[in-house]
């Protein structure tokens, strides 16, 4: 833990989930030298993923080093002050519809299988096959619900993302953190970089898009899908992909009927929450292969799939997601099937080949450039101990946690875990909502 006179001067560039997260741990463990920058004008910003009304949080994972992170998370989200008030433990009911394929059944099977017998897990989890059965556990379900099958996690819920960016905001402001934020003051356009014969090439800050200059002795990048805006070179081991969001308006009553229903992620058609507390709004999204947007990268070569730079261009969702959130709607609450859907947007994330997150310093660079990337959809649950793997890798001078090296390796067409292939955007018909 740095002293006061011994503390470097740390840049945060993007305060999304890792960015907040990253800053809040190391200003608790005396890091006394932090500043914060983001291209929205207020945080939660509007460009982060985690700014959603909630987020699932479980622990079942293919690979049990995620399982072993999660529960740990989880811990933090039941105990830590901090965590609690956002999050709600109403249990995580994953399941196939009648009409899902072999693979997508099997996918919900290794998830079950990577709890079944784990001790973090002992009486939490039981399986639940057949409309009968899935009423029992959800009597607010009014529709068929016919041949769902799969399992029901007690130990999983959700947060309530976009407050949990703001209390953990709040407390960074308490311990010092400064924060620049909006297009002029917070928006970084460019990294700055030194040479010299004795320590090479390395990072020395950042330059804002209204042309303020912030020096560091370290510089984090948590820019989430658009890292390789200002850091090209690491587009080669992450794409920027999304998936649509919307939500269905409930009544008070509506939503009073379907209070404390568990997650709901029906595998081959899409996942929803309980109404949310504040707003009484259903939210939905379809997990298929994701969205891509080559055509939007500035290089010539369109190598890079980049978010959209404004909030506006994100503003629907396709027209397939509609028709599967419309099918989940019917099976499970018929008498909101036709409801409009609102506030549909795509929601990026920088998804790697192998779903690992990317932290480590950037080659070539000294310990001058550190790198927060990779979150492939799974980084949310994590924001409680998060800023601890950054810790650890700035006391160690490397990453010695190997999935989170800076990776050699080309994105393939996504992880297996996904239901489908990813789809350009260009090609996709939106939904008219
Ligand atoms: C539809 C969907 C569902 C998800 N569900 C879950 C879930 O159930 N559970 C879970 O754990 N995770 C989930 N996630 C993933 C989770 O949201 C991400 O893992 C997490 O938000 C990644 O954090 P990040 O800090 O890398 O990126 P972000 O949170 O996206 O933050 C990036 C930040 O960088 C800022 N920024 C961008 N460019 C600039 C610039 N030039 N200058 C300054 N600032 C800039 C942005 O404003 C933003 O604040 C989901 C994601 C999506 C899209």
């Amino acid at each position: 833990m740095p002293t006061s006179k011994s503390s470097p001067s740390i840049l945060i560039l993007g305060a999304g989930c890792f960015g907040l997260a990253t800053a809040h741990h190391l200003a608790s463990r005396g890091y006394s030298n932090i500043t914060v920058l983001d291209k929205d004008s207020e945080v939660p910003s509007r460009f982060s993923a985690a700014n959603d009304l909630n987020k699932v949080i479980r622990a079942e994972y293919a690979d049990p080093f995620y399982t072993d992170l999660a529960l740990e998370a989880i811990h933090k989200w039941r105990t830590d002050p901090l965590y609690t008030p956002h999050y709600h433990q109403t249990g995580f009911l994953n399941v196939t519809s009648n009409a899902a394929s072999r693979v997508t059944r099997d996918v919900v099977e290794k998830y079950y299988s990577s709890i079944q017998n784990h001790p973090g897990f002992s009486d939490q989890v039981r399986r639940v096959n057949g409309d009968a059965e899935i009423k029992d556990l959800v009597p607010g379900f009014t529709g068929p619900v016919e041949g769902w099958s799969g399992y029901y996690n007690k130990l999983a819920g959700y947060a309530h993302s976009a407050n949990t960016l703001e209390a953990v905001y709040k407390a960074c402001l308490a311990l010092g953190v400064k924060f620049h934020l909006g297009e002029s003051v917070g928006e970084v356009e460019s990294l700055l970089y030194a040479s010299s014969l004795r320590s090479g090439t390395t990072c020395i800050g950042a330059r804002t898009r209204g042309g303020n200059v912030h020096l560091a002795d370290k510089t984090i990048l948590a820019l989430g899908a658009s890292a390789p805006t200002l850091l090209p070179s690491v587009g080669k081991q992450m794409t920027g992909r999304c998936w649509g969001v919307a939500h269905i308006q409930l009544t008070p009553e509506e939503a009073r009927s379907l209070r404390g229903i568990p997650v709901t992620n029906v595998r081959d058609l899409a996942f929803f929450f309980e109404p949310d507390h504040e707003t009484n709004k259903l939210k939905f999204c379809h997990m298929g292969g994701a969205f891509t947007n080559f055509a939007g990268s500035k290089q010539g070569d369109r190598s890079l799939s980049l978010p959209f730079p404004t909030i506006s261009e994100s503003a629907f969702i396709p027209a397939d997601d509609e028709r599967y959130i419309r099918q989940l709607l019917r099976e499970v609450l018929p008498d909101l099937a036709d409801r409009p859907l609102i506030d549909a947007h795509l929601c990026w994330i920088a998804d790697t080949d192998d779903s690992d997150y990317i932290v480590d310093f950037v080659p070539g660079m000294g310990e001058s450039l550190v790198v927060l990337s990779g979150d492939s959809g799974h980084g949310f649950k994590m924001i409680p101990i998060f800023g601890g793997f950054v810790e650890t890798l700035l006391t160690e001078g490397r990453q010695i946690q190997k999935k989170w090296q800076w990776k050699r390796s080309k994105p393939s067409a996504g992880a297996a875990w996904r239901s489908g292939e990813s789809q350009e955007l260009a090609s996709v018909v939106r939904a008219k909502l």
